[in-house]
């Protein structure tokens, strides 16, 4: 029989712990704000920008709201990025993604002060985790990390395979994995004999946006299975990139969709703004 690996529950157990060490330091008079920006209203964003709101009030940390409208330009985002990376007052800015098309997205994300990158998507950050220096790390596969370790599943020795090497997923997920001592091949959309090299893992992450694309014969019996993808199907019903049906069967643990990496993201987040708290 499979263990599901609970994201809600474990991200409930994060946020909980959170709180009661925000509630501590408020009583020193250490307090953390976090700027949220989002341009335009793309209703996806805004339910996600709704939820890190209600996180933050749940913790205790204070948000900032910045709704800007639709035809926001570059120039007018980056100076109030400019604006809260000076305000000593902010503690995180979060720029939520995607912008509308005429904001380069990169400018964005590279004007924000590393120190305030609670996204952990600022090169500095991401060359601190390359070589092991404290940083703000990227929060979904930070998240999958954890459903790892309060799982009792062991990262150490193990072959660990990601499926997918984005930015924000495949490649930190890989340096996560590497620096818990797992053994990591990272695996893309050139990649030859896709399924040998994933039947070879102790551990499969799976980040490669194609709804349902892993099935049971990528997958080797009894591994670990962990499912990034987040899509809606025809029936408007969430599902991941994981055949859920028939891969979880041949597994030892898998995740959900919903209710696996998902819920973990905001977990992590609020975490990174934890860290960045003064101590
Ligand atoms: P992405 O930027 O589209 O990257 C997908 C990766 O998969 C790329 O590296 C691509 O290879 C690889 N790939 C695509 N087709 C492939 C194939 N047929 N065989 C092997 N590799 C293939 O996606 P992402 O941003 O990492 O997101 C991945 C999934 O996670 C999406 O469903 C997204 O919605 C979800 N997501 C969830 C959360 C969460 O909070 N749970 C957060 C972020 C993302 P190339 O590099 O060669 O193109």
């Amino acid at each position: 029989m499979y263990q599901i690996i609970d994201g809600k529950r474990i991200s409930q157990e994060i946020k909980d712990e959170l709180r009661e060490k925000v509630a501590v330091l408020k009583e020193q008079g250490k307090t953390f704000t976090l700027a949220v920006i989002q341009v335009g209203n793309d209703p996806a964003s805004s339910v996600y920008v709704g939820n890190k709101k209600k996180a933050c009030a749940y913790i205790g940390i204070e948000s900032l709201s910045y709704e800007l409208p639709q035809e926001t330009t570059e120039d007018e985002l980056l100076k109030l990025v400019r604006e809260l990376n000076n305000n000593s007052a902010v503690g995180g800015i979060l720029v939520q993604l995607p912008l509308p098309e005429h904001i380069d997205e990169e400018k964005v994300l590279l004007t924000i002060s590393p120190a305030k990158d609670v996204d952990g998507f600022h090169p500095e950050n991401v060359g601190n985790l390359s070589i092991g220096r404290p940083g703000f790390v990227s929060c979904t596969p930070a998240g999958v990390i954890q459903l790892l370790k309060r799982s009792g599943i062991e990262i150490e020795g193990k072959e660990c395979v990601v499926l997918g090497r984005s930015n924000i997923v495949g490649k930190p997920m890989a340096m996560l994995l590497l620096r818990e001592n797992g053994t990591v091949t990272v695996c893309h959309s050139r990649t030859k004999n896709l399924k040998e090299i994933t039947r070879r893992a102790d551990i499969l992450v799976v980040a490669i946006g194609k709804p349902k694309f892993v099935d049971a014969s990528y997958v080797k019996e009894g591994a670990v299975v962990i499912d990034v993808g987040i899509h809606r199907n025809e029936n408007n019903k969430l599902c991941g990139d994981v055949d859920f049906d028939s891969v979880a069967p041949h597994t030892s643990a898998i995740t959900p969709v919903p209710g696996g990496v998902g819920p973990m993201t905001i977990a992590m987040l609020m975490s990174n703004c934890m860290n960045g708290m003064p101590k």
